[in-house]
């Protein structure tokens, strides 16, 4: 029985093509820049998101510090989503190591700020405050691809307002195919953007950080600093490559079948579904309480692995076809048609 697991897009295992070009990478110490495949996989993010440089990181959390280490220094403020990334689900890293304090604000229901509430929390040039030096964006957010016009936007507020802006974009792939744009155009709102290769993208491990080469320098001095120096990254660098190369245009078909998937399980009157228009790899359930454990335990007799918790998340990923959205959905609907 193939086992189909819901939880994230992170669950993705390399294919033996992915393997077979991670096996023969070119290799060599990265620390000295050596490391051709890694060379190569910075060039290629760089190019792709239309910025002049990229660092290889171990992970998102990882990138996505060097960025708020780079940007703001001891006492400044990055401001940022409540339910952000970057804030809630990475340890609180940017205080902990950059003595930087965030100021989250509540996200609206469709993940962008409120601008005029960003606004009233940027902080005036005085020494009874911290130093407002950063805005801070997550696209995707939630699986909510984030409106084009917002994120200008957000541009020219930052901009007004003399904030450097960071996308955390983990998932910013996800969004550009939702949108049809090339990625760059997402990118160029922003001065440093963070991207996740080990996600819908399909490479076991990995992040890039992309920005000008004097901003990506100064990173790289910070991933070091993070213990994010590593030696001959290529053989996993080469998995990012091949991602990069292959399996961009494919995440359209995540999208497509969350939305099939969604439009299944909503003709079941148990389940409220949310699945908004913008929404790309990702739907979220609401399902009676009395049942949910009954559920998961029906669901993995058959192999399929959904996330803990009343409010249910899943999402499709390179390992979820077409023909799995069907038999997920019949085993949902066997399940509550039945007297459980
Ligand atoms: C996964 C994720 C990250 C962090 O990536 P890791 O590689 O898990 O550290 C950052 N932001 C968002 C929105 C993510 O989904």
């Amino acid at each position: 029985m193939k086992k189909l697991d819901l939880r994230s897009d992170t669950v993705t295992r390399p294919t033996q093509k992915m393997l077979a070009a991670m096996s023969t990478a070119e290799v060599g110490d990265d620390v000295y820049s050596e490391d051709a495949t890694t060379n190569r996989l910075e060039e290629k993010g760089a190019e792709i998101l239309g910025k002049e440089a990229a660092l290889f990181c171990s992970s998102g959390t990882q990138s996505n510090l060097a960025a708020l280490l780079t940007h703001c220094g001891r006492g400044d403020e990055y401001i940022v989503g409540q339910q952000a990334h970057t804030y809630k689900y990475e340890g609180g890293g940017a205080a902990v190591f950059g003595s930087i304090q965030p100021q989250p604000l509540d996200l609206q229901k469709d993940g962008t700020f409120d601008l005029n509430m960003v606004e009233q929390h940027i902080k005036a040039d005085d020494f009874h405050f911290a130093r407002s030096r950063l805005l801070c964006l997550e696209n995707t957010h939630g699986g909510l691809a984030l409106p084009q016009k917002y994120l200008r936007d957000c541009h020219t507020c930052a901009r007004k307002n003399n904030l450097r802006l960071h996308l955390d974009g983990a998932r910013l792939f996800n969004a550009a195919r939702k949108w049809n744009v090339p990625p760059r155009t997402i990118a160029d709102f922003f001065d440093s953007v963070s991207i996740c290769l080990s996600k819908g993208l399909g490479a076991p491990i990995g992040s890039l950080l992309c920005g000008d080469s004097d901003f990506i320098a100064e990173a790289r001095r910070w991933r070091k600093v993070l213990g994010g120096g590593m030696r001959q990254t290529g053989y996993i660098a080469a998995a990012g490559l091949y991602a990069l190369e292959n399996n961009i245009t494919r995440l359209s078909e995540d999208q497509h079948n969350a939305e099939a998937l969604a439009r299944r399980l909503a003709q079941i009157d148990e389940i409220d579904v949310r699945y908004d228009d913008n929404q790309t790899n990702m739907i979220f359930l609401s399902i009676p309480e009395a049942k949910l454990a009954a559920l998961h335990v029906f669901l993995r007799q058959h192999g399929i692995i959904m996330a803990q918790g009343t409010k249910v998340r899943l999402v499709t990923h390179l390992e979820i076809n077409k023909q799995d959205v069907d038999t997920i959905a019949q085993t949902f609907q066997t399940f509550f048609s039945r007297q459980h």
